[in-house]
């Protein structure tokens, strides 16, 4: 596809193709929700995309460089295909705008904070949320108003320890690149690796961000794979380095996980999701090998199932751990179907 607005073009016709029968017309369609990366510190729920909300979006654009512009794109490109369908934006950022701000604020002078916005914001949001909330519905009878670490472990991963159903601190930080070991980027790291690499290979600072954005991570210390598949089936046959990448990702999660307990005051409930999370018996295992010292003992059969949502510590666990499988696109239609009735509610409530 050549651009944007020739793949929604191409997508719009295949929905309404006679022959597919998913669609009549495109007036059918009730509303479009857009995953947008970053909402700033603008947007603590989803919305519905007018001017305002357009050019406050634009000013977000250097906050994710390389996410919130093709976002924005996607609402331009829909709004010009169905000018008469409401564009919803949802936020990865919105469900951490409830943290405190001794868990937002970096400890560098102020000014870059109070003039340039520079603070914790944390991503996926939607799934963080979620699978909180799923999480929350499981342990209903057992535990009322649960403490919750949700573990998205996919390419990209983050922690998000949730109270009261709130996103109380989260691995993430400014940008997607913080937080814990991921497939290609660095996680944490002293920031002066950043002026070390750039002095010792004569690299530009975006040459530096690619290194720790793209080459890092499980990829840089095995050499072998982003893909967590590769690195098992390597570390089985011997491999040194793609042994230690999975204990080096396995110690980073657990140690995350570690240092937002005080963020909710206890642990209740683990939940793990995202490719790895729901899908690693073995990577599971190993990041709770760490937290036994809490009092978290895992349930073999269950964590080995591959059965969906479930509980899989054992009955004498003191934190009970689940698998619970996010689904993004379900989420940000619901969210999309839920603005658009307040949306509707509110206008009739203005006449
Ligand atoms: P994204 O962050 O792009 O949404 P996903 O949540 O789909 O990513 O996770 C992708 C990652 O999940 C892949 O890198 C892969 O390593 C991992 N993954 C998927 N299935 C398995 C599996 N059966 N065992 C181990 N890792 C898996």
């Amino acid at each position: 596809m050549a651009d944007h607005l020739e793949a929604v073009r191409a997508l719009l016709s295949f929905l309404t193709n006679k022959e597919q029968n998913i669609l009549k017309d495109i007036n059918e369609i009730a509303g479009v929700g857009h995953r947008v990366v970053h909402g700033g510190e603008h947007f603590h729920q989803s919305v519905v995309v007018n001017q305002a909300v357009r050019e406050i979006l634009e000013a977000t654009k250097k906050l994710a460089p390389l996410h919130n512009p093709p976002n924005l794109m996607g609402i331009d490109v829909c709004t010009e295909l169905m000018v008469s369908v409401p564009q919803v934006a949802v936020f990865d950022t919105a469900f951490h705008q409830t943290l405190p701000p001794r868990a937002f604020i970096y400890a560098i002078p102020y000014r870059y904070y109070a003039d340039d916005h520079v603070r914790r914001y944390g991503f996926h949001g939607i799934s963080h949320r979620y699978v909180a909330s799923r999480a929350a519905k499981i342990l209903r009878g057992k535990i009322d108003n649960p403490r919750i670490i949700t573990c998205h472990l996919g390419n990209g991963s983050s922690l998000c320890a949730v109270a009261q159903g709130q996103s109380r601190d989260t691995s993430m930080g400014f940008t997607p690149l913080s937080g814990v070991v991921m497939g290609t980027r660095s996680g944490d790291i002293d920031p002066t690796v950043v002026s070390f690499i750039a002095e010792k290979e004569q690299y530009s600072l975006t040459e530096v961000m690619d290194v720790l954005n793209r080459q890092s991570g499980v990829l840089g210390i095995s050499g072998v794979s982003p893909d967590f598949r590769d690195l098992e089936k390597e570390a089985a046959q011997g491999h040194e380095r793609a042994r230690l990448a999975l204990d080096v990702f396995a110690y980073s999660v657990a140690r995350g996980v570690a240092s937002l307990i005080p963020a909710i005051d206890g642990l209740d409930a683990l939940a793990f999701t995202a490719g790895i999370g729901e899908n690693s018996p073995k990577m599971r295992r190993r990041i709770c090998s760490f937290l036994a010292w809490l009092g978290v003992v895992l349930n073999e059969d269950t964590n080995s199932e591959n059965t969906g949502e479930r509980e899989i510590s054992a009955r004498e666990s003191k934190i009970t751990v689940l698998v619970v499988p996010t689904d993004e696109e379900k989420i940000i239609a619901q969210e999309t179907m839920e603005v658009l009735q307040q949306d509707k509610r509110a206008e009739k409530n203005r006449f």
